[in-house]
């Protein structure tokens, strides 16, 4: 896991890996200041998607990781955030034991988890929520989807929801919330290239968010937030213009 944006964000464990590494094979979302990390020699492979342009299918990357494994090399599988959140860490490593090759893993700060501390937005407070669901936000909804969101749940109050991967689909994530009985004015927030020097943070409610969001231009990633804490941005936002960039160079 490579964490999701700031360098000084990524594990002891993961440097030191990235310092090991022969061949690192690389999201899209990694960010070039972690991939310098790496050792000048290593090979560098990008395996991510650009939106709108096809990346190597996950046969290609199982083969990859499987092939440059067997040659001998120390390979690094580098994701943004966390390897298991919403990262396909899972189908890689089934791939990887299926061809009896060993592995381990190495867990990363997920985007939910870095954005809202960048964003002075408590996930969980004693006083507003007392659970936090990490939701897939182009799950396709159905009458044979098991995948789609249990909306009920996500609507109810003292919940807080974070949606990854939602931006194109707010306005359909938005009614959804509406229709299963979450109130207009609970709060809600998309912080796009969150813990980056590029951080945008906007909160708004239900009834608000989508106009908000299109008359902002963001930046992808960005990530939805829907729950009574987001309201506590506008008291506990800590980075302003530039403040991630500065606490990381003084420290
Ligand atoms: N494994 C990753 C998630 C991959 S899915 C993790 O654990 O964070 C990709 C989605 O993550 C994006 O569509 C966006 O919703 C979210 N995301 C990743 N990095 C982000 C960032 N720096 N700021 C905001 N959202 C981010």
């Amino acid at each position: 896991g490579a964490g999701p944006g700031d360098p000084e964000l990524l594990t002891l464990k993961a440097l030191r890996a990235l310092e090991d590494a022969d061949v690192i094979l690389h999201d899209r979302l990694v960010s070039p200041a972690v991939l310098d990390l790496a050792r000048r020699d290593a090979a560098r492979i990008c395996v991510g998607k650009a939106a709108g342009h096809v990346g190597s299918s996950q046969e290609e990357i199982n083969a990859l990781l499987i092939s440059h494994a067997r040659q001998g090399r120390r390979v690094v599988r580098l994701k943004g955030g966390d390897p298991f959140v919403f990262g396909r860490g899972g189908e890689e490593l089934q791939a990887l034991a299926a061809a009896q090759i060993e592995f381990s893993v190495i867990p990363g700060i997920t985007a939910a988890a870095g954005c809202a501390a960048y964003a002075g937005i408590p996930l969980t407070h004693r006083d507003y929520a007392h659970s936090v669901t990490f939701v897939a936000g182009h799950a396709q909804d159905g009458p044979e989807s098991g995948a789609a969101p249990d909306w009920r749940a996500l609507a109810m109050p003292g919940v807080t929801a974070v949606f990854y991967m939602g931006l194109a689909r707010l306005d359909y994530i938005v009614a959804k919330l509406l229709e299963h009985g979450a109130p207009p004015a609970r709060p809600a927030g998309i912080i796009a290239q969150g813990t980056t020097a590029e951080q945008r943070v906007m909160t708004a409610t239900l009834a608000t968010i989508c106009g908000v969001a299109s008359s902002s231009n963001l930046e992808s990633p960005a990530l939805l937030i829907v729950g009574d804490v987001v309201a506590l941005h506008d008291s506990l936002a800590w980075v302003h213009a530039g403040a991630a960039r500065d606490f990381s160079q003084t420290g």
